[in-house]
């Protein structure tokens, strides 16, 4: 019997650890888009200002301790239930006896952009801090130094640390 669970965050992350300590011993296969051993968003914050390692929530060797295997950055475009069957990204069709969908909510905002200057390739102009991925690229780009005015849509408790950082190097703005 294979269990497939598509998410790594802390609900997939969940389901796999109650599938071993309730006695599951087949194989079970969490994919994740993300590059990044299992965390929990809800650090992230304090991942970015301390490089606390609590974001691992679960260890870093989850996976291995759990005998679980980890498909990191291989995102699930789509998933045939006749078949039991899911496709990957990259093309592979990866078969499944139950299937577990924890891949959480997605980041949705309306944006109207009446902007002019041209972008970089690979560049983009509107971040979420919602995944680590996606803090990842904010805050290459601080380090690049190519962030003259940020402005934070959003005054939840996580900016009240993250803007002012932005802030120190330059000039930010809390729209929230
Ligand atoms: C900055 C921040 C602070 C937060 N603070 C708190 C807090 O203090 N307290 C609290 O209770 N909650 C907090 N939350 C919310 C909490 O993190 C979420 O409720 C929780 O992470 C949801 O867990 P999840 O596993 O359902 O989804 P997620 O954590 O979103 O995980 C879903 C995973 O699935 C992956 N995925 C999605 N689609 C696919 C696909 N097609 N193929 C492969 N992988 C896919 C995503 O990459 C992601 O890694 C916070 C969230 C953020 C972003």
């Amino acid at each position: 019997m294979r269990v497939v669970i598509i998410g790594s965050g802390p609900a997939g992350v969940t389901a796999a650890e109650t599938l071993r300590t309730e006695g599951f011993r087949d194989e079970i296969v969490l994919f994740s888009g993300e590059d990044s051993p299992p965390y929990a968003p809800a650090v992230l914050a304090s991942f970015f200002e301390k490089g606390d390692e609590v974001i691992y929530w679960k260890g870093r060797d989850f996976c291995q301790r759990y005998d679980v295997t980890c498909r990191r950055a291989e995102w699930v475009d789509a998933v045939r239930p006749k078949d039991k069957m899911l496709i990957t990204r990259k093309g592979e069709q990866v078969s499944y006896d139950k299937l577990i969908i924890a891949t959480g909510s997605t980041l949705y905002a309306p944006i109207a952009c009446h902007c002019t200057e041209p972008l970089e390739p690979g560049q983009q102009r509107f971040y979420n801090f919602k995944s680590m991925s996606a803090a990842l690229q904010i805050q290459e780009r601080i380090r690049r130094g190519e962030v003259n005015n940020a402005v934070v849509v959003g005054a939840g408790l996580h900016w009240y640390g993250d803007c002012p950082d932005i802030g120190r190097r330059r000039r930010c703005r809390n729209s929230g």
